[in-house]
């Protein structure tokens, strides 16, 4: 068997034109453009990229998003007042702190100190509880990308075994805390594994639907799933390919070339998961405007 590719950039294209049409009813109805901030301290190359694709992402849905760009010796003071300014200003809906920050800073202060209503991160601890209580507010970005891919493809995982490998605050507890949810496009049987699991293959071997999240490239071989899995490869891990020109290219945690031939469904990389990442923070900015003005 080989299995199908689950296309995330097609998903991802639908999500954002289902976007722009919301945003502008929502602009029709209120006048309000959504407004998207991203605070970048430092000079992370990776960083700006990821920047640039989200700008470059609300300018096609219609909306306004703008950098707050600040120095790589910016103090965690002056880090706190930008986000706490951003949260008073009525005309910013969505705010972000891009990570990694330069390692004098702490992340956890400056995620508190951003305005709950404003988290289209979903990292606030406001958020994260509201989430685990299924009463969720926003859903972070990749793992609601992720939910959505499962469902749009027809992967329901109500009832479903989903093995998620990884247990970072952005990727494997949220996606595990979503999918677990009594609602509808969760409903699902959750275990996590980590590096400290024992005996991994024996339950990655139990999945129904595998979230590999680990950072390890092509680490999930095809002894380690079942006939039948579909698979939801997170991991971007750059590999030495010197017959490229920039001398290196994009791999999943998952052993794709093997995995595929036994899988019943999964995601490349790149094309996958991705692109789903930048479509679900333009769907919670907007969510964040329609807060703002009291539609939600
Ligand atoms: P983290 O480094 O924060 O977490 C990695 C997790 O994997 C940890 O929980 C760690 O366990 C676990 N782990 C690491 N090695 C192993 C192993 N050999 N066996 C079992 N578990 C292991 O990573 P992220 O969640 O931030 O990212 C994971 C991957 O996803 C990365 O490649 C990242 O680039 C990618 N990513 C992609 C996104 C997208 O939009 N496509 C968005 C976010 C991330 P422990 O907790 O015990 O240390």
């Amino acid at each position: 068997m080989s299995a199908k590719i689950i296309d995330g950039t097609k998903i991802a294209a639908d999500i954002r034109g289902e976007v722009a049409a919301d945003v502008s009813k929502f602009k029709a109805e209120h006048g309000i453009i959504p407004h998207l901030a991203v605070i970048l301290v430092g000079e992370d190359p990776a960083s700006k990229v990821y920047v640039r694709y989200k700008h470059k992402g609300a300018a096609e849905a219609g909306m306004i998003s703008s950098d707050v760009t600040m120095a790589s010796s910016t103090t965690q003071d002056e880090l706190l007042a930008e986000v706490l300014r951003l949260g008073q200003d009525d005309g910013v809906h969505g705010i972000l702190v891009q990570v990694p920050l330069p390692d004098h800073l702490d992340q956890y202060p400056a995620i508190e100190a951003i305005n709950p209503l404003k988290d289209v991160d979903a990292l606030h601890p406001f958020n994260v509880g509201l989430l685990s209580q299924g009463r969720q507010r926003f859903m972070s970005a990749t793992p609601s990308g992720i939910q959505e891919m499962l469902v749009r493809e027809g992967y329901d995982p109500a009832g479903k075994h989903v093995v998620v490998v990884g247990r970072s605050e952005i990727v494997g507890k949220p996606i595990a805390a979503i999918l677990m949810q009594k609602q509808a496009g969760a409903n699902a049987t959750v275990t996590i594994c980590h590096s400290r699991t024992a005996d991994m293959p024996s339950i990655t071997r139990q999945a129904d639907i595998l979230v590999a999240a680990i950072g390890q490239p092509r680490y999930i071989t095809a002894d380690m799933v079942k006939d039948g899995v579909v698979v939801i490869d997170v991991g971007v891990n750059r590999i030495e390919a010197p017959e490229r020109k920039r001398g290196y290219r994009l791999v999943g945690d998952v052993d794709f070339d093997s995995v595929v031939e036994k899988a019943a469904a999964i995601t490349p990389v790149p094309g996958g998961v991705g692109p789903m990442t930048i479509a679900m923070l333009l769907k919670n900015t907007l969510k964040a405007a329609r807060l703002a003005v009291g539609d939600e």
